[in-house]
């Protein structure tokens, strides 16, 4: 990710001086990853009411007999107008502070100061590159810490790029990976919160369950590891993944959860032929 991560910045000239990574340096998570503290006070979600539309898509939801999940409050935004006022809202409210927390996780602290887009961006209605570009003006005219900026654009030209990629580059026969031949078939209470007496997963998958969100730590050290170390078949968290989230594609649901939660395609997604084949296909 790393190669191909540094490709985007030069090819796009994102937070460049010359061929120079600005500040620097390419990376700056020392300065992040920073221990949560009970005192953190992040700013709220921004949520909106439902338009009638979206009321009438509720009420015909409500009409089945769907079997998970709350279906009201639904808070998301549902246009480009809305899309566009949670990046804002993002870059001067939570950007800021994006860097050093993006790591941690606290009890009744669902989003932290995590950006809220990814179900716009796999939608449409918001662009990679106007999102990546919202964070690098935030940094020349609000004077943001490098460490939060870079560390927020690399995920989106980074990671979301790069899982987009091994995507395309894997066969048909990826989604099937079963690295470990894990069989266990996944704990009922990943479709019912209230089953499990097991906090961290319970106040997680009960947010899930309201919201269809979990932000990345959360999925990857909560939601995933628990299935990948009691042995749970990739097939089967995959398919819950992808039920669940409000922002559930195959093409980042696939590689996320096969390849960076559970290890079942063997570190394909971390390995050097990978890389190789990614940055050839790329150029
Ligand atoms: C098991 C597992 C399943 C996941 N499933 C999905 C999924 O179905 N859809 C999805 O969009 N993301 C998925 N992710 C990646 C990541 O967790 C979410 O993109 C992120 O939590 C969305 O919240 P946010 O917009 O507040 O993100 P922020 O933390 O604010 O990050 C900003 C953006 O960076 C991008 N991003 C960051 N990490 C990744 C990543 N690993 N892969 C792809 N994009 C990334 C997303 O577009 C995200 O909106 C998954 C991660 C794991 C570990």
């Amino acid at each position: 990710m790393e190669d191909f991560y540094r490709e985007g910045r030069k090819r796009f000239k994102v937070l460049m001086d010359g061929d120079k990574p600005i500040g620097g340096k390419w990376n700056f998570d020392k300065q992040n990853r920073k221990p949560p503290q009970d005192a953190l006070d992040p700013p709220p979600a921004l949520w909106f009411e439902p338009d009638p539309i979206t009321q009438a898509v509720i009420d015909q939801v409500k009409a089945q007999d769907v079997g998970y999940g709350a279906i009201e409050p639904f808070r998301w935004g549902v246009t480009r107008q809305q899309a566009l006022t949670v990046l804002n809202y993002f870059v001067s409210q939570r950007l800021p502070t994006f860097g050093p927390y993006q790591d941690a996780m606290i009890t009744g602290e669902e989003t932290l100061w995590h950006s809220l887009i990814s179900p716009y961006l796999n939608l449409g209605p918001l662009q990679p590159m106007e999102v990546i570009e919202a964070a690098q003006k935030a940094y020349f005219d609000q004077e943001l810490g490098l460490n939060s900026v870079e560390g927020f654009i690399r995920q989106v030209m980074g990671w979301r790029e790069y899982i987009r990629g091994v995507y395309h580059v894997m066969d048909d026969e990826y989604a099937q990976k079963n690295w470990f031949n894990h069989t266990e078939p996944l704990p009922s209470f990943y479709w019912d919160s209230s089953k499990t007496d097991l906090n961290c997963l319970h106040q997680t998958l009960a947010q899930v369950e309201r919201t269809g969100y979990a932000h990345h730590i959360q999925r990857l050290m909560i939601l995933g590891n628990f299935a990948l170390i009691v042995g749970v078949s990739p097939q089967a968290i995959d398919a819950w993944f992808q039920a669940a989230f409000v922002d559930a594609y195959d093409w980042v649901m696939l590689p996320n959860v096969i390849g960076m939660g559970q290890f079942a395609d063997g570190g394909i997604l971390a390995s050097k032929p990978m890389r190789l084949q990614l940055t050839m296909s790329i150029k």
